[in-house]
């Protein structure tokens, strides 16, 4: 692509993460000599939709208005699919390096899905119960005619649950007039919903942490891990990670961090969370900020918040030998190579938190089909899938000479650009 009509890109789409995700593409388009006509197409969303829209407050006589969004990258392997995410700060470069991620994320698993991304612009910490679902189903109701079980199904990310799923399927329901369960992923199981789904991402990227110890030589007995975020990803890789039999010593959220080098008693902070919505008060360590969590002497670092925390700076402190990427984008580009350097092995987003993405397909599945599987099933298939992907993923990394983000990226942007080009270009 010309220069002048790269910069015309980055004006339409800019932001820290979407120039992140553009620049890592082009970095591995490069390594690969990846046909620049798929390349170009392949930088920029193929959708994209921008809305605004006013929700009632509680104070009956408020009316706030606000952005969202919904971005579908690559519409040629099947739906897409991809969270919504909502956050005080989110917007259109976000969403689209976000619903870029996603395809990459579902070619590296093998998921016959593109990416996409949703994002409403509000903090939902200071949303009341009834202002969140105003929010929801009116958002759902100005994308209705974009998302659809053969289209694109939303799912939760950073801000929304189950519950604001169980709204947007109810919303899009009423409109269609017939119940549509398979219109998203991460729902309740009374409407559909698969059993853990919740536990899905924190779980199965912590699957992966036997294969990444024992690569990179850590006896997990014992190993300290700190996790940078506690909700749906952070709380579930914490468990899990205990179940290994790992001493988790450092937790955090936006209200900040907890450290103690005994180790946390993870089911206590996570009930402090369920009756206090955040970590604040919690009195089972010692309080330090976010930015001490990340600097802490560690094994494993698990960043399970938002993007772009581990900076070069973090890179140079961090004692850990693995970083298991659970939040999308956590490490800036300038960062990586530190951290390669040193030799962190790093477990790339697209690969380590594709469990979620793995197990909303499972659920799509069902629903489509109504017949569904039992906990032991999913939990069994999805290891498989896990395992297989980052088997598949260190074969070409050890091939290539590379770290595990680019061989991922080459395993996902290959499948993607072999399926354009097989389709052709229409007319
Ligand atoms: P969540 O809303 O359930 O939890 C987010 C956590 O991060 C909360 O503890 C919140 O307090 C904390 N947080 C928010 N801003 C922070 C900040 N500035 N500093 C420190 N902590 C902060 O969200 P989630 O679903 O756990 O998602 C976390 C990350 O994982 C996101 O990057 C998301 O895109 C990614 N992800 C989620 C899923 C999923 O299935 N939920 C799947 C793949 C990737």
């Amino acid at each position: 692509m010309e220069k002048a009509v790269l910069d015309d890109v980055m004006r339409e789409w800019d932001s820290p993460l979407y120039t992140e995700a553009v620049a890592t593409f082009n970095r591995v388009a490069d390594l690969m000599g990846l046909d620049e006509n798929v390349a170009e197409r392949l930088r920029v969303p193929q959708r994209a939709m921008v809305v605004t829209f006013p929700y009632r407050k509680d104070e009956y006589s408020q009316v706030d208005s606000v952005f969202g969004y919904r971005v579908q990258h690559v519409l040629t392997m099947g739906p897409t699919k991809g969270g919504i995410r909502y956050a005080p700060d989110v917007n259109l470069g976000e969403v689209a390096a976000l619903a870029m991620l996603m395809t990459w994320k579902c070619a590296i698993v093998g998921l016959p899905f593109g990416g996409a991304k949703g994002g409403v612009r509000i903090d939902p910490f200071n949303l009341s119960r009834a202002e969140k679902q105003r929010v929801t189903r009116r958002y759902t109701a100005e994308i209705i005619n974009f998302i659809g079980p053969n289209k694109d199904i939303p799912a939760p990310d950073m801000g929304t649950d189950e519950q604001v799923m169980a709204w947007i399927m109810d919303t899009y329901s009423q409109q269609v007039g017939h119940s549509e369960p398979a219109v998203v992923t991460g729902k309740p199981p009374a409407l559909g919903g698969s059993v853990a789904r919740r536990e899905a991402t924190g779980r199965g990227m912590v699957s992966l942490l036997p294969l990444a110890a024992e690569y990179r030589g850590v006896d997990l007995d014992g190993a300290q891990v700190v996790l940078h975020g506690f909700g749906n990803v952070g709380r579930f890789a914490a468990i899990a990670a205990n179940e290994l039999g790992c001493r988790v010593i450092g937790i955090s959220d936006h209200t900040g961090g907890v450290h103690n080098g005994r180790g946390l008693d993870v089911a206590d902070a996570a009930r402090h969370v369920d009756e206090h919505r955040t970590l604040e008060g919690y009195a089972g360590g010692d309080a330090i900020s976010n930015d001490e969590l990340l600097r802490l002497d560690c094994d494993v670092l698990i960043p399970a918040a938002v993007g772009g925390v581990i900076t070069p700076d973090v890179a140079e402190a961090t004692s850990a030998s693995i970083v298991l990427e659970g939040a999308n984008g956590p490490t800036t580009s300038s960062a990586d190579p530190i951290l390669n350097d040193k030799g962190v092995l790093v477990v790339p987003d697209v690969l380590a938190n594709a469990g979620g993405v793995t197990v909303s397909y499972f659920e799509w599945v069902q629903d489509l089909q109504n017949y569904f599987w039992s906990e032991s099933e999913i939990v069994a298939r999805l290891r498989e899938i896990m395992n297989r992907a980052f088997s598949e993923v260190m074969d070409i990394a050890i091939r290539e000479n590379t770290d595990l983000r680019t061989a991922a990226l080459m395993k996902g942007i290959k499948r993607v650009a072999d399926a354009k080009l097989v389709r052709g270009v229409f007319p």
